[in-house]
């Protein structure tokens, strides 16, 4: 149950791709994201999360 596929937007690919290395971040507004690497291309990739559709993202 943790092998979970994150969908992120690749700026570089313009379409949805997995994300890989998807790490939970805190913003200085407060708000969350998702920061990580596209699986296809490598291209760095952030998705934001509202707090309360937070997933656990393991290490
Ligand atoms: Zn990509």
């Amino acid at each position: 149950m943790t092998d979970e596929v994150i969908l992120g937007y690749c700026v570089k690919e313009k379409t949805q791709k997995p994300m890989n290395n998807a790490q939970l971040i805190t913003l200085k507004n407060g708000k969350q994201a998702l920061q990580g690497v596209c699986a296809s291309c490598g291209t760095k990739m952030t998705k934001f999360v509202s707090a309360k559709k937070v997933a656990p993202v393991s290490a």
